[in-house]
C-alpha cells in the first residue's frame, strides 16, 4: 500500500497515531474526526495515499465512495441523526488541511446542531 512518510492520515491508517475506528476493510479506513462538528463526524480515507481528488485514480475514488452507504447507514443506526452531509475539500483554498484524500460524513440532528 503506498504511504507518505509525513502524512498524519497514513499514520492513522497504520495505527502509528491512535484514532477512534468506525470501519475498516482492505481498501478504506473510517474514523471519528478529532474535532467533531456534530456527534459522529467521521472521516473516510483510502488506505492508499493520494493527496486529493485531482491526484486520485478512478479505482481508488470508486473504492472510497462505494463504502459511503454502508458507513452512513451504520452511523444512522448508531446515532439516529435525521440527515447526513458528505463533504470533500480539495486544496487549501477550498479548506483542505490534511493532504490525504478524505470524505467527511457529518450526521445532522437539527438546525442548531452546529454545522451550517
Ligand atoms: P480537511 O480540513 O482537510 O477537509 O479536514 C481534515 C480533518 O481532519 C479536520 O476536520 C480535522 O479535525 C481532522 N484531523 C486533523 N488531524 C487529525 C487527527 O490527528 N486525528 C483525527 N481523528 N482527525 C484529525
Ligand atoms: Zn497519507
Amino acid at each position: 500500500m503506498s504511504q507518505e512518510k509525513d502524512c498524519i492520515f497514513c499514520k492513522i491508517v497504520n495505527g502509528d497515531i491512535p484514532s477512534s475506528k468506525v470501519y475498516e476493510d482492505e481498501a478504506v479506513y473510517a474514523f471519528l474526526d478529532i474535532s467533531q462538528v456534530t456527534k459522529g463526524h467521521t472521516l473516510i480515507v483510502p488506505k492508499k495515499h493520494t493527496q486529493n481528488i485531482y491526484e486520485t485514480d478512478e479505482e481508488t475514488a470508486g473504492e472510497l465512495f462505494k463504502r459511503v452507504p454502508k458507513i452512513a447507514t451504520a452511523l444512522k443506526k448508531a446515532l439516529n441523526p435525521v440527515g447526513i452531509n458528505l463533504l470533500n475539500n480539495n486544496e487549501e483554498a477550498a479548506g483542505q488541511s490534511v493532504f490525504h484524500l478524505h470524505l467527511h460524513l457529518i450526521p445532522r440532528y437539527d438546525s442548531t446542531d452546529g454545522f451550517n
